[in-house]
């Protein structure tokens, strides 16, 4: 079994962790039966957030009585103290605990310091000394915000977009995590769905001893594919080595990661799924993709203003509005079956 220990705070759990984004999708019941089992199986490690509906409750209802065995790790994305507070009291009522093992600042567009006048990071320093919190910690989706968190010496983990398509700069930061005993929290490791060979994943992640991946499950089949991987962890091999090299080339440039730092768009277009449309198309089942629900949401890209706001805040510098444009018209050649997909 491979264990990862998240820097200084200590936590040591097993290189599978549960990312509980899409268990608010499904029924209460099948999530809890789901979060149960992840914990049967010996997974310990829960990451959720304030702003994922009710995935804390779901979480909460999972473990309740058996708090001390498990690590749970949330977030708020409050701008001020007292959304800050508001939030923690929820989460703690939610997840039916009195502390928190991670708290972190959810992707917040600069990195909260002492001082800076938002007075988020001093109460961070309060709820930790209530011990409502026991680790600080900050997710982003931005380089510099991230490389800022680690040169400040403030935070004692990072959670950050980490994948086998992971450029040089983000391998630098997973180095730089571990000079400064901070943990790596790796989100998105299947790159929102645009990896589709979960061991190969595995693989990746497993070349980092100090990177802990969350996988986001929402299907049992899903659950237990990564559970096989505790007693039997993939390791990089020539056949891992040549898919994650034809993934690159095939994803390399211009391809949406899905992240919705773009969003909201005051057209209403759902970017982070529509900008990828084509990928998702063939890279997974394209049923899912072909439901009259999601062809009205690639219907909106018509109503799109071109204000560029998306443009403006994407940390990957792509041309949006034209990415849409260009998934939009695939997309209606693949209705029209005049191309064929998965
Ligand atoms: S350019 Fe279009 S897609 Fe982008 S934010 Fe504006 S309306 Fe939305
Ligand atoms: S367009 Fe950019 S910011 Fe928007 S979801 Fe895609 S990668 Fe993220």
């Amino acid at each position: 079994m491979e264990m990862v220990t998240l820097g200084k705070t200590g936590i040591t759990v097993n290189k599978n962790g549960f990312g509980a984004l899409p268990i608010q999708r499904i029924s209460t019941d099948d999530a809890v039966a789901l979060a149960r089992r992840a914990y049967e199986a010996g997974m310990t490690f829960f990451d959720t957030a304030r702003f994922y509906t009710d995935s804390e409750e779901k979480l909460g209802e999972a473990f309740e009585g058996m708090r001390e065995k498990i690590y749970i790790a949330t977030k708020t994305a409050a701008q001020n103290a007292e959304d800050f507070w508001k939030d923690l009291e929820v989460s703690l009522h939610n997840l039916r605990t009195d502390y928190i093992d991670i708290y972190q600042f959810h992707n917040p567009s600069f990195c909260p310091k002492p001082g800076d006048g938002t007075g988020l990071y001093e109460a961070m320093l309060e709820a930790k000394a209530q011990g409502k919190i026991r680790h600080i910690g900050i997710t982003n989706h931005r380089l510099a915000v991230a490389n800022e968190a680690i040169d400040s010496g403030l935070y004692e983990t990072l959670q950050f977009p980490f994948c086998y398509l992971a450029t040089e700069k983000d391998l630098e930061l997973v180095k730089k995590c571990k000079e400064a005993d901070m943990g790596f929290i790796a989100m998105k490791a299947l790159s929102g769905g645009l990896i589709n060979n979960s061991a190969a994943a595995y693989a990746f992640e497993a070349q980092y001893d100090n990177v802990l991946p969350i996988w986001g499950v929402q299907r049992r089949s899903e659950l237990e594919e990564f559970i096989s991987y505790i007693d039997n962890p993939p390791v990089m091999n020539d056949e891992i080595k040549a898919l994650i090299e034809h993934d690159r080339n095939e994803l390399s440039g211009e391809f949406c990661r899905g992240c919705g730092y773009c969003m909201p768009c005051p057209a209403g277009i759902e970017i982070n799924n529509c900008a990828r449309m084509s990928l998702m198309l063939r890279r997974a089942p394209s049923d899912a993709q072909l439901t009259p629900e999601m062809q009205a949401k690639m219907k909106k890209i018509e109503n799109c203003l071109h204000c560029n706001k998306c443009k403006s805040k994407c940390p990957y510098g792509l041309d949006t509005p034209t990415l849409l444009q260009k998934n939009y018209e695939d997309y209606k050649r693949v209705l029209a079956g005049e191309v064929s997909v998965k």
